[in-house]
This record gives structure tokens, C-alpha cells and sequence, in this order.
């Protein structure tokens, strides 16, 4: 007897499961009506109310935007959270003065973010490698700041050189 009825309480989650609308959480039905929507968080979480037209049940639904995250290998087999912020901040840094927006900035780190969701880590070198691809195209100045900071150059011939294969093969 129990048995059955967890067959049927499994058959039930299955096929509701597979509903594409939000559906109330005590009835299981999907016309829910949304009473009060309210965001917060600059925008990035909304909340809102919702009423089940079938059984009368108010509940409280929270929409968010993803927050993109990755483990980041650093020298010394030092590990941390990957921070958007601070990757913005190395690239205003070296677009400074260059007449480069910072929503030509955020579409490169959305680019990036993108190509690396398919990976739980990365290391620093890699998303230093990927920005300075970005910057090649975007403004050589940039990039050669950019190169500058994060490339360790011993001399400044080192330096030089660097900049001469990379920006004479283009
Ligand atoms: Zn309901």
C-alpha cells in the first residue's frame, strides 16, 4: 500500500517536473497569478508574490542573475575565488585615458566569463593570456600596459622584445 503511493507521489513529481510555468507549492497547479513584484539588490534578485488561482496559496517566488564563479590557480598553488571585480579593475587601469568605455570593458569580461564557464578552475596565466588577446584587438596601448603589469619582464630588452614579436607577427 505505501509502496503505491510513493509511485504515485514519484509519478506526480515526474510529470510536474517537467512543467515549463511556476507552479503553486501546494497543488502543484501552474496558474499562478503575480500579485507584487518588487527588485532589489540594484536589480539583480526581483521577488515577487503569487497567488494560485486553483487552491488560493500565496507564495514567494526570487528571480536572480548568476553570478559567474571559478576556482583561480595562482603561483605557489595558491587558490582563490575568481573576482569580477578585480579583473575590471586591472583593465580600467590599463585603458585609462584611452577613450574606452566601461561597457567595452564589461562586454570583454562577459566574453571571457562565457568562454570560461566550461572550466571549474583556471589559472591566472590563462586569464592574463585571455585578456591580453581581448586588448590586442581592442587598443594596443592597452594592451602593452596590460602586458607590462602581469608578464613579469626581467629587462626592460625583455620587455621590448616581448612587444616586438607580438605586435609586428599581427
Ligand atoms: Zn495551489
Amino acid at each position: 500500500m505505501k509502496k503505491k503511493w510513493i509511485l504515485l507521489e514519484y509519478d506526480k513529481y515526474f510529470k510536474y517536473s517537467q512543467k515549463k510555468y511556476m507552479h503553486c507549492n501546494n497543488c502543484w497547479n501552474e496558474n499562478t497569478r503575480v500579485l507584487d513584484s518588487r527588485s532589489s539588490e540594484n536589480g539583480s534578485v526581483i521577488r515577487r508574490r503569487r497567488l494560485c488561482e486553483n487552491c488560493g496559496n500565496r507564495f514567494t517566488t526570487y528571480e536572480k542573475i548568476e553570478v559567474f564563479s571559478i576556482i583561480v590557480e595562482k603561483s605557489m598553488n595558491r587558490k582563490e575565488k575568481y573576482e569580477k571585480e578585480k579583473l575590471q579593475d586591472s583593465i580600467i587601469k590599463a585603458t585609462n585615458k584611452r577613450n574606452i568605455s566601461i561597457l567595452e570593458i564589461n562586454e570583454i569580461i562577459t566574453r571571457l566569463e562565457n568562454n570560461w564557464s566550461k572550466k571549474s578552475e583556471i589559472t591566472s596565466k590563462e586569464i592574463w593570456k585571455d585578456v591580453l588577446d581581448e586588448l590586442k584587438q581592442l587598443d594596443e596601448v592597452s594592451y602593452i600596459r596590460y602586458a607590462s603589469v602581469h608578464l613579469n619582464f626581467e629587462t626592460s630588452r625583455d620587455f621590448i622584445n616581448f612587444i616586438q614579436d607580438n605586435l609586428n607577427s599581427k
